[in-house]
């Protein structure tokens, strides 16, 4: 009976909290709204007078408006991809797993299964990355998100703007929908510029436009200085090829800790995330490389090679150059029981 009620509450709880997290979601949509009403019909339609004004700028505004939408939808919309079943621990190992009460035992039969994967980052005391709760050994770059109760692949983080988990499958649409964010305001900002003048000299006077000609250029460039900071810090993160976990957090790997361990030079570290097709790279379809699993990663070990061992070099210069790189089809294999 006891029982019975702590799961109903438990249920109840998630369930409340599953509706609360389409908060911020629901408040951001609800001031698109508000400031596609306000632009078209109270700037465009209502204070310009100009026809010819007035239809370039809700032409514009619909494209940009379009673009900004659609990476929205699909930054909320694309489901986190999750590690496959090869990396879920099987019933004899699990069995042995958990009825294994020394963790030494544990740890060799974590690495025991983990030979046979693709897997080459490990923690920071040396076993292999494995989730507890979903019982799956982590590939390279996975985490688990607790908000979403799984284990997510090139996890970035759990974003509550979009209400959904940014990692490999999504972080494309995750950049874009930024970047369509900060042109959406930019425009606003720019063409409604002139009229706030007006508005605000008492030049113009129409009193429920010039509340809402005023408001949009101070939401407009509000979001446009807070998302700017935003974009800056993904864009340096890409170009550097580091989830924000990674960021935090550095992996580690058979030689320790190498925060530029899946560094590939720039240009290679963007097209990891907008593919090769460059026509592409603007449109929220699905183009970065690889599956998700495994990740070409820099092979040469910066302690034992004085010529890369200066970690300026890689951060300051950044340049084009292209990185020697283990390829997941290489069949160099990494003991992870060191
Ligand atoms: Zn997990
Ligand atoms: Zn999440």
């Amino acid at each position: 009976m006891y029982r019975g009620c702590r799961m109903a509450l438990s249920r109840g709880l998630r369930c409340c909290q599953r509706v609360f997290s389409w908060v911020p979601v629901v408040i951001i949509t609800l001031v698109v709204l508000w400031s596609y009403y306000a632009y078209v019909w109270e700037l465009c339609l209502v204070t310009l007078t100009n026809p010819l004004e007035r239809v370039v700028y809700i032409i514009v505004f619909h494209v940009v408006f379009l673009l900004f939408a659609w990476t929205y939808w699909k930054a909320i919309f694309t489901p986190p991809k999750q590690p496959s079943k090869k990396y879920l621990l099987p019933y004899a190992e699990k069995e042995r797993y958990e009825n294994e009460e020394s963790p030494e035992a544990q740890k060799q039969i974590l690495t025991e299964f983990a030979r046979k994967l693709p897997v080459y980052t490990k923690t920071g005391s040396g076993a292999v990355r494995f989730c507890d709760r979903c019982q799956v050994v982590k590939p390279d770059r996975c985490h688990h998100c607790s908000v979403c109760s799984m284990c997510v692949l090139k996890m970035d983080h759990h974003c509550p703007w979009v209400n959904n988990c940014i990692g490999y499958s999504n972080y494309k649409f995750f950049l874009l929908f930024l970047a369509y964010s900060i042109l959406y305001c930019l425009y606003i900002t720019s063409t409604v510029f002139k009229y706030f003048l007006l508005y605000w000299t008492g030049a113009l006077s129409n009193g429920r436009a010039k509340f809402h000609v005023l408001f949009l250029m101070f939401v407009s460039l509000m979001f446009f200085i807070s998302l700017m900071c935003l974009f800056s810090y993904h864009c340096w993160l890409v170009t550097v090829n580091r989830t924000t976990l990674e960021a935090f957090a550095v992996p580690v790997f058979q030689n320790g800790p190498d925060k530029n361990g899946f560094y590939l030079g720039v240009r290679r570290n963007i097209e990891q995330v907008f593919g090769k097709r460059r026509r592409l790279w603007f449109l929220p379809v699905f183009t970065s490389l690889g599956d998700g699993f495994s990740f070409p990663m820099r092979v040469v070990n910066e302690s034992q090679n004085p010529l890369l061992s200066r970690e300026d070099q890689w951060d300051d210069d950044a340049s084009d150059e292209e990185a020697p790189v283990l390829h997941e089809t290489s069949d160099i294999t990494i003991e992870m029981d060191k």
